[in-house]
């Protein structure tokens, strides 16, 4: 293996879920539901396969999934983007992130990203052999968030994008207009790229809105915007994402994308063109739903013990395990399917700096009520 690959060993979910499996605990772990997506969408991806969707697809996507992603964009966001040209289907957001820092940062070039991240975006920043520049989260009144001088601080002269998720894996941050306003502001004075992954853009909370960076005076033209079908419609398994961006970023996305994979997989794209003009009410169900079960779960994480800090958006929350005796959230992951059959993620492991991450571990609530009371009564036994 390549040296600047050697500090990632296995993904943290892998790991997580391989564990829940040999044990047999429950896996609030890795973040996928346990129940399918619209039955309509679900059917349109059979109803393609047997109509003969099964060759490869254009390289940028289907064209109408790009069709409807661009008029979701317009209707959602009021942001313009061509299907034709400023918008091109991805395996997944994954990739959609590693062909735009491949496409965008030169070896050497610095990468501002909010720790905790998502882990795949170390390793597509190291691939590109640039240097990530963490700004760290931390809870502030029951919420994590960023220190503006901090950023602005993580910024020189080497800096060229700035990766943004929100609403935010793992500490479930929705990011409000000042925050973002603070990271526009940085963007247009140093003259970066922002790359926002938005999969998580339907599932907020309390009436939380997500507003996306690109909507920001001046962003759009900066902006790599990225989201996926897995969240929104629960269908983590069909891998299915995009990128809208301004032509030349897109062109030069597309550019990389060709040689990773070529194209994505044509029947689900089919799939998600239909669920995204149609399910959206199945979506808003969905959200509904999903904030009942992080109530659920809140409250049988707090009567076990922890503490517990209410997420915004996302299928995640965090906990603080000092209120328990236990200072290690790595030790205490590794051990829970022991201690209690349960498996969750130490959140240590997505900062380059652990130790502001230490003491946190979080547990995914989207999983069917019955699993989150089963879960919860187990962790009673830890007090
Ligand atoms: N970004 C974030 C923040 C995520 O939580 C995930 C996992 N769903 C991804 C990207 C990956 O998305 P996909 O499965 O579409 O590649
Ligand atoms: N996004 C999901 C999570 O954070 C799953 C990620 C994965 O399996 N790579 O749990």
């Amino acid at each position: 293996l390549i040296a600047r690959m050697r500090e990632f060993g296995t993904t943290v979910f892998a790991e997580m879920t391989a564990l829940a499996v040999r044990t047999g605990a429950i896996n609030l772990g890795q973040g996928f539901p346990d129940t399918d997506g619209p039955p309509a969408m679900l059917e349109a991806a059979v109803r393609a396969i047997h109509g003969g969707l099964n060759q490869y697809p254009p390289g940028p996507g289907v064209p109408e999934l790009r069709q409807a992603v661009s008029a979701h964009r317009k209707e959602h966001y009021g942001l313009d983007y061509d299907p034709d040209g400023e918008i091109l289907v991805t395996v997944g957001a994954t990739e959609a992130v590693a062909a735009t820092v491949l496409a965008l940062c030169e070896a050497g070039d610095e990468v501002v990203v909010f720790e905790p991240y998502y882990d795949s975006y170390a390793a597509a920043v190291a691939l590109s052999g640039a240097v990530r520049k963490p700004v760290t989260l931390r809870p502030v009144a029951g919420r994590f968030t960023f220190d503006p001088d901090e950023l602005r601080a993580a910024i020189g002269p080497r800096t060229r994008a700035i990766l943004v998720n929100s609403p935010h894996n793992p500490t479930g941050t929705v990011f409000t207009r000042d925050e973002l306003a603070a990271i526009a502001e940085v963007c247009l004075e140093r003259d970066l790229i922002a790359i926002t992954d938005e999969v998580y853009e339907h599932l907020t909370f309390d009436g939380v809105e997500h507003v996306p960076l690109a909507t920001f005076p001046g962003m759009r033209e900066r902006t790599v915007m990225i989201s996926s079908a897995g969240k929104t419609f629960s269908a983590t398994g069909w891998k299915t994402g995009w990128v809208c961006a301004p032509r030349p970023l897109t062109t030069a996305v597309q550019a990389v994308k060709q040689f990773l994979t070529f194209t994505a997989s044509a029947p689900w794209q089919v799939a998600v063109a239909h669920a995204l003009r149609h399910e959206l009410g199945w979506v808003a169900a969905l959200r509904d739903d999903l904030q009942t079960k992080r109530d659920r779960l809140m409250d049988g994480l707090a009567a076990a013990g922890f503490e517990v800090l209410r997420p915004a958006g996302t299928y995640f929350v965090q906990t603080d395990i000092r209120p328990l005796g236990f200072t290690d959230g790595l030790a205490l992951t590794r051990e829970l399917p022991g201690l209690a059959g349960v498996v969750a993620i130490p959140t240590q492991v997505f900062y380059d700096r652990p130790e502001y991450g230490r003491h946190f571990v979080r547990f995914a609530f989207c999983k069917r009520d019955e699993v989150i009371d089963e879960a919860a009564a187990r962790l009673a036994a830890l007090a």
